[in-house]
């Protein structure tokens, strides 16, 4: 048996909130922070925030600093300082060198034409493939299925092998892949509750897996429905326009917790913040959170109606 670092005990319930700096925060990602800082907070336990701040093509810079204000504005303050994934790498390089080691991780020469017949699903590598700056990938045996009961969705099966293959830890121009960060992340923190957007449903199983290749405990899961646009598109977090007005926290609130199913006369109506999101702890009901996207036009109509 390998030896198993040490993980820090586990509370009785540690959430989180794992925004990615790529622009301000927006409406879905308000419900997500909203939504998980809710569920910690209902369970009388912790509320985390880290940076996913791996993926620098895709980051703004100052995002990570505005969508930090933005939260505090918001009245949701983590119980422990931010994390920033960027200062990690030493966690991840000592994961990727145990599964290296176990063979349950490969280097990968395959191009992207080369996947392209696969759908860029690796199952296995083409022959004599050659490059400088190999990526690094899970092994994923065929007929992998991992199975998990979610918060919201209940039953979630996934067949790894067909959906996912052998996916990617390292990337071949050298980032880290969120896979892998998130799932060392999550157990290096002792997070016990993934409260997250439902956009991330199909990633889990391949984060199961990963937590059993590594001997990690597993958290328990409920991903928090998409918002979609009036054109029903995921709300991007690049869409500037849709961004939270941080001066104005009490709207989106408002309109975040009837995204969240829940009733929107078990908040008062004029209350400032402070006492808004204590009512909104005392009232929330998990079992309202719906599985379906959430149309932002809905939820203005919904707003509409309130004011009635
Ligand atoms: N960083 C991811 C995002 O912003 C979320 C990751 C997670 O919650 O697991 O979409």
């Amino acid at each position: 048996m390998p030896a198993q670092p040490a993980h820090p005990p586990r509370p009785p319930y540690r959430g989180r909130f794992a925004p990615s700096p790529t622009g301000p925060l927006h409406f879905g990602s308000l419900l997500v922070a909203f939504g998980s800082w809710l569920l910690a907070r209902r369970a009388g336990g912790e509320w985390l925030v880290r940076v996913e701040d791996i993926d620098p093509p895709r980051e703004v810079a100052g995002a990570a600093g505005a969508q930090l204000r933005t939260l505090s504005a918001f009245g949701l303050h983590p119980d422990r300082p931010v994390e920033h994934q960027s200062r990690r790498g030493a966690l991840y390089a000592e994961a990727l060198a145990r599964l290296l080691d176990g063979g349950l991780a490969f280097e990968c020469h395959c191009s992207r034409t080369d996947l392209a017949a696969s759908g860029g699903i690796h199952r296995r590598c083409v022959p004599g493939a050659r490059r400088t700056d190999p990526a690094i990938r899970l092994r994923v045996g065929d007929g992998t299925r991992m199975a998990f009961d979610d918060g919201v969705h209940g039953r979630v099966t996934q067949d790894v092998a067909r959906e996912a293959g052998d996916f990617v830890l390292r990337r071949a121009d050298g980032p880290w892949a969120y896979q892998l960060a998130v799932v060392v992340d999550d157990a290096a923190q002792g997070i016990t509750d993934i409260v997250r957007g439902a956009d991330l449903l199909d990633s889990t199983p391949r984060q199961l897996l990963l937590q059993q290749a590594l001997g990690l405990p597993r958290p328990r899961y409920l991903h928090l429905p998409l918002v979609l646009d009036g054109d029903g598109r995921k709300l991007s977090k690049s869409l500037h326009a849709l961004a939270v007005d941080a001066g104005h926290p009490l709207p989106a609130l408002r309109a975040a917790w009837r995204a969240l199913g829940q009733a929107p006369h078990a908040l008062p109506s004029h209350a400032a913040l402070a006492p808004l999101l204590a009512a909104a702890v005392a009232a929330i009901d998990p079992a309202r959170i719906p599985q379906a996207p959430v149309s932002i036009a809905a939820l203005h109509n919904g707003a509409a109606m309130d004011d009635a």
